[in-house]
């Protein structure tokens, strides 16, 4: 299913008010939506000792989503030094944040360290000697190699440029102890959008088999294990759901039997976006366009410049038209944008109501890696994002880029340097 019936019930009706108002093309997030997502997720493994999701800034990296995030108590998972500023913006602070890097530079460091810190979680053993002051509490980034596939988009481990490798991962805490680390985690991450949940539960499961290891050989205890992100939502219609419930007690067994074994448990971490925010956005927009050459192209007013992954993955997004759901005169067309690319297109080929100039289209499952991935080709801009709050009041929590902003790197001090 993409977007949710209730979401669904509760935006349609008023859709031409929101479109009147604010006007296409503009993302718009459903809060209620996201807070249940949220409590489903903290329910699956209540199980568990200690349980915590570090919302993955990328995937959707608005301040008043963020606050989501915390309210919900949630940390949040950066890897760049905007994302930082952002979540600590909100109030995030020390532990409340993961650093998960890679090719990391001194300046992310030393944003790291900075405002109380957030947990290092360090993506090579050289960067042990380059932090600029070793934290009490260290993390490293595993990566297993041919010890697991990985899946679709994420590929295979032994070709990922992430984490460490299974040989250097004894000595990397090994070397972060003797530079005075005292307390200690482990992160993987080696899927994205996998809807099978047991590929999860072998993740966690791998986890705390190493985990064990390291303690034997070491003498450290772990005080968490991160399963990172990568949980799938179901693009296409009538694909199944990730069985969470089903993920969040295979999981809470497999920490019971360590407990049995090793009498204490780590806590639980999970760096998830899509799966939190995914199906809880759409992209609205507007046909002004149709165009009947070898294929029909329905125009609208937003681009590829607002969601990127149809042109790049071929990525499925389920379209509706407004007013149109249950139309049963359909045809067959492509979706598209106005960028010189040809693959600006939402949908290729796709069976759609009969779509004349004015139509709203609802593009689904813009929540997480939608605006996000925006970008500027061609000098277009990204649309505005809105919220549908759980008040059902909607708001405005990011303006459209306007034709100003994208001059404003051309306006700067004159730099000429004759050689
Ligand atoms: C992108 C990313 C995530 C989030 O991935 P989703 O597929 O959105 O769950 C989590 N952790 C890391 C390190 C990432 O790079």
């Amino acid at each position: 299913m993409p977007m949710s019936q209730s979401f669904k019930d509760r935006l349609f009706p008023v859709l031409e008010t929101i479109t009147g108002h604010y006007r296409t093309p503009f993302h718009i997030y459903d809060e209620a939506g996201i807070r249940k997502t949220g409590s489903s997720l903290k329910a699956a493994f209540a199980g568990i000792d200690r349980f915590r999701e570090y919302y993955a800034v990328k995937a959707l990296p608005n301040p008043r989503i963020l606050a989501i995030m915390k309210d919900m108590g949630f940390g949040f998972d950066c890897s760049s030094i905007a994302e930082l500023r952002l979540s600590r913006q909100i109030g995030g602070r020390g532990e409340d944040i993961m650093y998960t890097s890679n090719n990391t530079s001194l300046e992310e460091f030393l944003e790291a360290a900075n405002d109380g810190g957030s947990v290092l979680n360090l993506d090579d053993i050289s960067l042990i000697a380059k932090v600029p002051e070793m934290q009490e509490l260290i993390c490293f980034r595993y990566n297993p190699g041919p010890r697991r596939t990985g899946n679709g988009i994420i590929g295979n481990p032994v070709e990922s440029k992430y984490g460490v490798s299974h040989d250097q991962i004894l000595d990397a805490y090994r070397q972060a102890q003797a530079r005075g680390a005292k307390r200690f985690g482990i992160h993987t991450m080696l899927a994205s959008n996998e809807l099978n949940y047991t590929y999860m539960v072998q993740t966690a499961d791998m986890l705390l088999e190493l985990i064990a290891e390291i303690s034997a050989e070491l003498g450290i205890a772990f005080e968490f294990i991160n399963i990172g992100g990568g949980l799938g939502i179901p693009y296409q219609p009538g694909a199944a759901e990730l069985d969470l419930i089903t993920m969040g007690k295979a999981i809470t067994a497999h920490f019971k039997s360590f407990r049995q074994v090793h009498d204490y448990e780590p806590a639980l971490f999970m760096e998830s976006g899509r799966y939190i925010t995914g199906p809880h956005g759409v992209l609205v927009t507007k046909a002004i366009n149709r165009k009947d050459i070898y294929r029909t192209y329905i125009g609208v007013d937003a681009s590829m410049s607002a969601l990127m992954r149809p042109g790049m993955y071929g990525a499925y997004h389920h379209i509706e038209v407004l007013g149109k759901e249950t139309a049963t005169e359909q045809e067959i067309v492509d979706v598209v944008g106005s960028l010189c690319e040809n693959n600006d297109k939402f949908a290729v080929q796709r069976e759609l109501p009969k779509i004349v100039d004015g139509d709203i289209l609802i593009i689904q499952d813009t929540g997480a890696h939608g605006s996000a991935m925006g970008f500027n080709y061609n000098g277009n801009l990204r649309p505005k994002e809105l919220l549908l709050g759980e008040d059902g009041k909607v708001e405005l929590i990011r303006r459209a880029e306007q034709v100003e902003d994208y001059f404003a790197t051309l306006r700067f001090e004159p730099d000429l340097l004759s050689l």
